[in-house]
């Protein structure tokens, strides 16, 4: 696999591949890679001819109080994972190939953005929306892939490419899970091992939510978070709720009444670590 930090150099490989008539695919990752980002890889590599991968931790989306500086970085390792799948090209640039000292334009998407982890992550998806267009700019991907794991991130990327014109497509991929059902996530390393034991709580209340609501047994927004919250309170070691939602599966709106295909999401501590997860159900 072909790997390179310059702007330059990317562009001219589309150009070449795009010549040969390649459909091009992209995945944007923050590196520290495991199966749910070699999945978005191979469903790439299936649907377009030349798929570019890049790595960057993006300063911009993380706040003040976040792991910037100890997020898990291993490029020679992604590096293997990626050639294992068949990805073209990597692209690794630095934080200075990538920002000058002096930039002073942003990409800010005000609606979808608000909530969730907006709420939590203050100017998180500003420094998402952000890069995401830089990227979209430097590589000019026919289909780009992201994770429903991030699931709002998913969505303001979605509405930025609709509001700006962007000529992306936008393909949502399966969240990829442990045999124990924790979602894979590179921050789950962090885990302390009684943690680690506790965490597949979340998508196992995910699930008993959605099996709820598809019962017809409840009928709120609230039923489903009480229900939600009793299972993760009740799972022994006390982790901290950030939140437990139900919103729009699409506008990520806030519902009372349970109505249509929605996405009930949670984000909740165990330690210094947080971890998110959610589900998408449709009232029958
Ligand atoms: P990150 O490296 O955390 O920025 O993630 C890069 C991409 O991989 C994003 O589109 C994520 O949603 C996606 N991703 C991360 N974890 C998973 C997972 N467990 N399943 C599916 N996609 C994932």
């Amino acid at each position: 696999v072909r790997k390179t930090k310059s702007i330059s150099v990317v562009r001219k490989a589309v150009a070449v591949a795009r010549k040969s008539d390649a459909k091009i695919g992209f995945v944007p990752t923050m590196g520290a890679l495991h199966e749910g980002h070699l999945s978005l890889v191979k469903r790439a590599k299936k649907e377009c001819g030349f798929v570019v991968v890049s790595i960057f931790v993006n300063p911009l989306q993380f706040g003040p109080n976040e792991d910037l500086e100890k997020y898990p970085r291993d490029l020679n390792r992604d590096e293997r994972l990626l050639k294992s799948v068949g990805a073209d090209l990597v692209f690794y640039p630095d934080v200075s190939d990538m920002y000058a000292p002096d930039r002073s334009t942003t990409v800010s998407e005000s609606c979808v953005s608000k909530g969730l982890c907006g709420d939590a992550r203050p100017g998180h998806f500003n420094g998402v929306t952000t890069v995401v267009a830089k990227l979209f700019n430097i590589v000019q991907p026919d289909n780009a892939y992201f994770g429903k794991k991030d699931y709002q991130q998913l969505q303001v990327i979605s509405r930025m490419v609709r509001d700006l014109d962007i000529p992306v497509r936008v393909v949502p991929c399966a969240i990829v899970r442990e045999s124990d059902g924790l979602a894979m996530s590179s921050r789950n390393i962090y885990l302390s091992s009684d943690d680690r034991l506790t965490a597949p709580i979340l998508f196992r209340a995910l699930k008993a939510a959605k099996a709820a609501v598809e019962a017809k047994k409840v009928t709120t927004a609230k039923d489903v978070v009480v229900g939600i919250t009793k299972l993760i309170v009740g799972s022994g070691l006390s982790p901290v709720i950030d939140y437990i939602a139900v919103k729009d599966a699409v506008s990520l709106t806030d519902l009372r009444m349970l109505k249509g295909t929605m996405v009930i999401a949670i984000a909740v501590f165990f330690g210094a670590t947080r971890l998110i997860d959610n589900i998408e159900v449709t009232v029958p």
